[in-house]
């Protein structure tokens, strides 16, 4: 598969790798060959994040034997210097490895989160100290929010910088992969399949790989995911005028205010899986699949009709995603 040097890291990375998001949702045995199949399949570069419950601890179970053939991305979401500095020291432990090529900021949301962080004694000072001491290779950020990531890529202290961008959502590439490619910053894509909202999947990546991205990790739970989303990589050749219609008409239909499945707004009050809730009434509303999903709904043991109006979940949205109302809608729809 393709390499692309990940900016001024100067690590080669497979172009498509591997997010590792959903195998949160597997049990300890089950992420086993989902993991080994990614490297067998040649993939070089995992990303991970202390939020993804035991996603680090899986990747250290099953392939901190196979260490040499990966390089290893994390995240945490503490702001301040001691936190982080516990964070580095839980990930080694958790991913069984002396060594994490990329340490992150994750998701900077709101501006107090990025003023925190470069603030003296904030988490960029563990980093940097973990940096020194051979811990960690690499500084990254990760966000949603544009505006910030310009900010934080013009302080110059981040070699990385990972943002959505998939053929829905599209902003990045106004200003802020132009500046991170003139400043030598790598740019890793989070979402590239629209957290598994998008049906054209090869159309999806070869998109992607059209545009000046370095490495694009799509999540995979499942072994069979592996090939789908490699083989565009394997094989490329760009996009039709046919096929960039047939993209347009997706955006169109899913429309720029979707949920990517990230699952932050969980847990939920009600015991809701919001995210699912989401999904199936994509697939009942706009994928026409009017039988089979009432039928799945039905089995779920708590529906969209059950919540309490706390608003927790909207406060965690990093889309911030009217999720109360479009639960109103599913509930309408779906019972
Ligand atoms: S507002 Fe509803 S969906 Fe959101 S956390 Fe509260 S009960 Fe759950
Ligand atoms: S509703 Fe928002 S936080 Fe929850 S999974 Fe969707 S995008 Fe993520």
């Amino acid at each position: 598969m393709e390499k692309r040097r990940l900016g001024r890291t100067g690590l080669d990375v497979t172009v498509i790798s591997f997010g590792a998001l959903p195998i949160q949702r597997h049990t300890m045995e089950d992420a086993g060959p989902v993991l080994n199949a990614a490297l067998d399949a040649g993939i070089n570069f995992i990303d991970t994040a202390r939020a993804y419950s035991d996603s680090e601890e899986k990747i250290g179970q099953h392939i901190s034997s196979r260490r040499s053939e990966y390089y290893l991305a994390t995240k945490s979401m503490s702001r301040d210097k001691s936190s982080m500095a516990k964070d580095i020291e839980t990930s080694l432990t958790n991913m069984r490895t002396d060594y994490i090529d990329i340490y992150q900021i994750h998701n900077i949301k709101e501006r107090k989160d990025f003023e925190a962080v470069m603030a003296p004694g904030g988490a960029l000072e563990a980093l940097k100290e973990a940096q020194a001491a051979g811990k960690i290779g690499h500084i990254g950020v990760t966000g949603h929010s544009l505006p910030l990531l310009i900010e934080a890529v013009k302080t110059n202290e981040f070699s990385t910088v990972q943002v959505p961008f998939n053929f829905i959502e599209t902003g990045a590439l106004d200003e802020l992969f132009p500046l991170a490619e003139s400043l030598d910053v790598g740019r890793i894509v989070m979402k590239p399949l629209g957290g598994g909202q998008v049906r054209s999947i090869d159309l999806a990546l070869r998109f992607l790989l059209e545009h000046n991205i370095t490495v694009a990790i799509p999540g995979m739970d499942k072994v069979e995911h592996i090939a789908q989303n490699i083989a565009p990589a394997k094989k490329f050749h760009p996009l039709t005028i046919e096929e960039k219609n047939i993209l347009k008409d997706e955006a169109q239909q899913i429309g720029p205010n979707f949920c990517r499945r990230c699952g932050y707004c969980m847990p939920c009050a009600a015991e809701i899986d919001i995210p699912q809730m989401f999904i199936f009434h994509l697939q009942y509303a706009f994928y026409g699949l009017k039988e089979a999903i009432p039928k799945r709904y039905a089995a779920m043991k708590a529906k969209a009709s059950a919540c309490i109006d706390c608003g927790v979940c909207e406060t965690r949205c990093p889309y911030d995603l009217p999720i109360r109302d479009r639960l109103k809608q599913v509930a309408q729809d779906l019972g």
